[in-house]
């Protein structure tokens, strides 16, 4: 009799993994629950979407269901959310429109991500408040940006500075949260005219990155004219009396005319007038249905598993968004919710449970940003008290160098800041910025390969990267910080 694999959630990991046991066992049984319409998409393409630059939302879809059920064979059940585990029993319980299902299991993956989660703060279920963490919320504010650009009060010209940009303006609109989704959303906001207001609860931007980067991208941010408010802890979301809004000017809104829409953004020393409010303050791994069946979350909060991504429990996986993973450079457990680490640990899954088992690998936190014409990378621990913690003396440099030959015509700087351990000299982490095609972004994966090889700075002084003037300096700037700091 061949096995049954049941994966809940068919995005980045649940889809990776069915793929990857599909081409490893033509016969295995595989069944997906997910619970909304969309499976295999790229959430991380949303941001453009908003922005307009990206057109439709089916574009950010790899694999149809369509492709799935007949190219590939795979049982997905979309509309169908898995409400109970049972670990003993070996059966997952689903719901869907047909009723319920008891799906038993003899390989069971949880691939059920990460939700966006809203401050604790009065205001968040306002009419107007929105997050970015799925396919719908993408859809939902591009339907914003469209009414907005249409509506009577997008005619107003001369608003706010972004106005400027743009014949008609809207606004204001604020950004609550400084980090990478906050910040590709403040320039989607702002490249469609309207005027944003950035509030970030601690004193920079993009706290995971290194200092010189956060100022670079802040400086950015302000020469694009996003109002920032650095330090500013958001206190409430104030809204307008339910009959105020049915006599508001947006009248082609089409949410119902009686409820409360937010009108401003409360800090403790501010009160900013906003049309709408876009939270990004981060994501919380979906553990509710593995905690429910006895299923061990780790020390960050997301759940438990060894290399292979087996959970406390025999045969019960967990990869991506939803399970932790272990840091190339502390050993550590460590939550890193990144669409790569979904992929690569969903498809080593989808191989072991086929018989081949196989390590999915370290992470190393590796992530980039863009923020209008300004590109940005951080890799490995950057942050000294986190670096001491896991038993290193940390030391930094941080170098501005020609990001291209200084004859080239054309070029810009990569400002880089690198760490490594005092006593041995391993790299441990790396932040660059430069101007958005000037490389800082790039550069940053030979840095990720020196830190995850355990090489010392010296080594990486002595890396042979590439050489022409269109890309570089002789010196690239990434070996240029290797010396400054060794
Ligand atoms: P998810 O993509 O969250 O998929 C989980 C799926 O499980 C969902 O479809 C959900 O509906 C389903 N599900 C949950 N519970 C159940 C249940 N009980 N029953 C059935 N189905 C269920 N990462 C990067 O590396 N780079 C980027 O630039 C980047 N940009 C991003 C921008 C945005 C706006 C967002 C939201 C994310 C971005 N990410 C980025 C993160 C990346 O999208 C995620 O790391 C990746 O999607 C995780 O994949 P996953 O399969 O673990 O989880």
């Amino acid at each position: 009799m061949t096995d049954t694999f049941v994966i809940v959630g068919g995005d980045a990991a649940g889809m990776a993994a069915a793929s990857k046991a599909r081409r490893e066992d033509p016969d295995l049984e595989i069944v997906v629950f997910e619970k909304g319409e969309w499976v295999s998409y790229g959430a991380c393409g949303l941001p453009y979407y908003v922005k307009g630059e990206i057109q439709s939302l089916e574009s950010l879809v790899s694999v149809t269901p369509e492709e799935f059920r007949e190219e590939r064979d795979i049982d997905l059940r979309t509309g169908h959310e898995v409400v109970e585990i049972d670990p003993d029993a070996r059966t997952v319980t689903a719901e869907g429109d047909g009723g319920e299902v008891v799906q038993p299991y003899d390989h069971l993956l949880l691939a059920t991500g990460a939700e966006a989660v809203a401050p604790p703060i009065d205001g968040t279920e306002l009419e107007g408040v929105y997050t970015l963490g799925s396919m719908s919320d993408g859809k939902e504010l591009r339907e914003y940006v469209a009414r907005a650009r249409d509506g009577e009060s997008f005619q107003q010209a001369d608003r706010g500075p972004a106005c400027r940009y743009l014949e008609d303006c809207s606004g204001p609109v604020g950004v609550v949260g400084g980090g990478y989704i906050g910040l590709e959303m403040a320039e989607a906001l702002a490249a469609n005219g309207f005027e944003v207001h950035l509030f970030q609860r601690s004193d920079r931007v993009l706290t995971g990155f290194s200092e010189a980067t956060s100022e670079a991208v802040a400086d950015h941010l302000r020469e694009r004219d996003v109002a920032l408010s650095l330090g500013s802890e958001v206190l409430e979301l104030a809204g307008s009396e339910a009959s105020e809004a049915s006599d508001g000017a947006s009248s082609d809104r089409t949410q119902s005319d009686d409820a409360a829409e937010v009108e401003a953004v409360v800090t403790a020393d501010d009160r900013v007038p906003v049309e709408m409010v876009l939270l990004g303050t981060g994501v919380r791994p979906r553990t509710g249905l593995a905690e429910d069946a006895g299923i061990e979350l780790g020390p960050t909060g997301a759940i438990a598993t060894d290399a292979y991504r087996e959970t406390n429990r025999p045969d019960v996986y967990a990869a991506g968004d939803c399970a932790e993973a272990t840091h190339v450079v502390t050993g550590e457990p460590t939550h890193v919710p990144l669409a790569l680490t979904a992929n690569r640990h969903g498809r080593a899954v989808g191989q072991t449970v086929t018989g081949t088992p196989v390590e999915g690998g370290g992470v190393a936190g590796t992530a980039a940003v863009k923020v209008f014409d300004v590109e940005a990378a951080r890799t490995g621990i950057l942050d000294h008290d986190e670096a001491r913690a896991a038993g290193f003396e940390p030391v930094s440099e941080t170098i501005t160098a020609k990001s291209r030959a200084g004859y080239y015509p054309e070029g810009g700087e990569v400002t880089i800041t690198l760490t490594a351990d005092r006593d041995s000299g391993r790299v441990l982490g790396a932040s660059l910025v430069s101007e958005y095609g000037e490389g800082a972004v790039h550069r940053s994966h030979a840095i990720v390969a020196a830190l995850t090889e355990g090489t010392t700075v010296s080594e990486l002084e002595n890396y042979d990267l590439a050489y022409a003037p269109p890309f570089n300096t002789t010196w690239d700037p990434v070996l240029v910080a290797a010396k400054v700091l060794g």
